[in-house]
């Protein structure tokens, strides 16, 4: 067994690479992977991330290697949805200005499902190249959506860094425009997939390389990627303008931004491939990542090992360890609510509903980092010290 690899199941075709213990990994998710990996067109082998769990078709923490087609929902709904993290030049900041920066993002960043009620300066769009008929049909409305949070798991958080620096971190995807052509290839896939004969029933209907579709969902998929990219630049830009209304001498440097939800086409073992990474983050050696906890726990940047058989990808954070009506049922909210508060954390947890969110509702961040050692080296560890949530 390779270093780092913890666990390799069999199954009737390609083998499973498991980055954390087969027990530790719900059997639901396990059931999803052995799905990927009867595939008839993935190639080599299904890799696991430590922070795995259900999701729809495919595990939320997995990489799936293809030849010959392409999955939407292995990319998943939100494309592109990914993490941004930019140092400030402050080594420390007062909880009042704090409490005051939080305040002025909350104006200028509409969170939940919430649009900007004004149109947004079109210099922030990505250039579009092609026919791209969806985001043709979803562009004005998506002028509306750029620099919006989007819903609960989304998040924008000023940070302690174990370099002596303040940092911000900012999750979000590409809100209603990837969701949109999400579903529509989605529903054009199943519809190819059925026509042809084939069984769509377990969330994994696909697009062959010889379709049409398959170009045009490259094309739309590769333009909401960039999309979520712009969409998290223009949020940092307002969280900058929000430090620098109350602290004018700030500065910034060291901006890293990166998808977790998205499909490229690379060299593995000496083949074109595609990678779908759902919910994992590509770590070539040497590349800097962005490997967030939760609201309560740390948070680490790192960077990446160039690990070949995890197709050089790492985790995407702690990941769910219930679901959220598990969490909103089962979870104690004064004990989550203490804790937060024992820590400092200018959090985001008011009801009962908001526990979805609650460093509880997550994995241990600790022992998922223990499991990709061989994934990535952490290079910064980062405390919450307040948090704008979905
Ligand atoms: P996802 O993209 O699957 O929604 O979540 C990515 C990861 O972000 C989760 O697995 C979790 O570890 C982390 N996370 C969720 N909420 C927060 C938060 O408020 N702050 C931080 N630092 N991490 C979070
Ligand atoms: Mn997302
Ligand atoms: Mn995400």
């Amino acid at each position: 067994m390779k270093a780092g690899v913890n666990a390799v199941i069999k199954t009737e075709k390609l083998p499973i690479k498991l980055w954390l213990d087969e027990g530790q990994m719900e059997e639901g998710a396990l059931e999803q992977a052995r799905n990927l990996a009867n595939l008839p067109f993935a190639f080599s082998h299904i890799a696991v991330m430590p922070d795995t769990h259900q999701g729809y078709g495919m595990p939320i923490g997995a990489v799936l290697a293809t030849q010959g087609a392409i999955i939407p929902n292995a990319v998943g709904v939100d494309i592109g949805c990914g993490m941004c993290a930019l140092r400030t030049s402050l080594t420390d900041i007062a909880t009042d200005d704090l409490k005051e920066v939080m305040k002025i993002i909350r104006d200028t960043v509409p969170v939940g499902f919430n649009h900007h009620t004004e149109r947004q300066d079109e210099a922030w769009m990505p250039e579009r190249k092609g026919e791209l008929p969806i985001v043709a049909q979803e562009y004005e409305s998506a002028l509306y959506q750029i620099g919006t949070l989007g819903s609960g798991n989304h998040f924008i958080e000023i940070q302690k860094g174990s370099d002596g620096y303040i940092w911000i971190m900012v999750h979000s995807g590409s809100r209603n425009l990837g969701f949109t052509v999400a579903n529509h290839y989605d529903d054009v896939a199943q519809r190819l997939n059925r026509d042809a004969g084939e069984d769509v029933s377990r969330g994994l209907a696909f697009l062959p390389e010889s379709s049409e579709y398959f170009d045009l969902y490259w094309r739309e998929m590769n333009y909401c990627l960039e999309f979520a990219l712009a969409n998290r630049k223009l949020m940092m830009e307002r969280v900058e303008a929000a430090f620098m209304e109350v602290l004018p001498e700030v500065e910034f440097a060291d901006f890293i931004n990166k998808p977790h939800n998205f499909a490229s086409e690379e060299e593995h073992f000496g083949e074109t491939v595609i990678v779908h990474r759902k919910g994992a983050t590509r770590a070539r050696k040497g590349e800097w990542g962005m490997i967030p906890g939760s609201q309560g726990t740390r948070s680490f940047l790192v960077k990446g090992k160039g690990e070949p058989m995890s197709f050089e990808s790492c985790s995407h954070g702690a990941g769910r360890i219930m679901s959220r009506s598990q969490a909103r049922k089962t979870l104690d909210l004064k004990k989550e609510v203490k804790a937060l508060k024992d820590r400092g954390i200018l959090h985001a947890i008011r009801n009962r509903k908001d526990l979805d969110e609650a460093p509880g509702s997550y994995k241990d961040i600790d022992e998922v980092m223990r499991n990709q050692t061989g994934l990535v080296e952490v290079q910064i560890e980062l405390r919450p010290l307040a948090v704008v949530k979905g």
